[in-house]
């Protein structure tokens, strides 16, 4: 049986020191991107990872082990929009703040994530 961690997909890290979430898609193994976040955040690598930017910027550290393979998606083009959505509607219905450098300018998916909250 494969693992979360050798699928492709998204995946979200989280920062230790506040409610601080990363939407990340990947078509290579979760793992093997996210050891490449937490390589840029160990050697203060700037500009490689926006995850670790932020946590460099802020001071911040990753919490431990919560990277975790939130959709598997092998289509680029449907991990990108699961992204996005996941990012909207994590701002819509979470206390949690996005890392990513993200400015939604698609609103249809914002409405279509905003009639299926209102459906419920
Ligand atoms: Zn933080």
């Amino acid at each position: 049986m494969i693992s979360d961690d050798d699928k492709s997909g998204l995946y979200s890290p989280e920062c230790r020191d506040c409610p601080g979430i990363y939407m990340g898609e990947t078509d290579r193994k979760m793992l093997t991107r996210v050891s490449e976040h937490l390589s840029s955040w160990v050697f203060s690598s700037f500009g490689k990872s926006a995850f670790s930017d932020r946590l460099l910027i802020s001071g911040h550290a990753y919490k431990g082990g919560s990277a975790k393979l939130i959709r598997r998606e092998n289509l680029l083009k449907k991990r990108r929009a699961l992204e996005e959505i996941e990012i909207i509607c994590h701002r819509a219905m979470t206390n949690l703040s996005i890392l990513n450098v993200f400015t939604p300018d698609h609103n249809l998916i914002a409405k279509e994530c905003a009639v299926d909250v209102d459906d419920e």
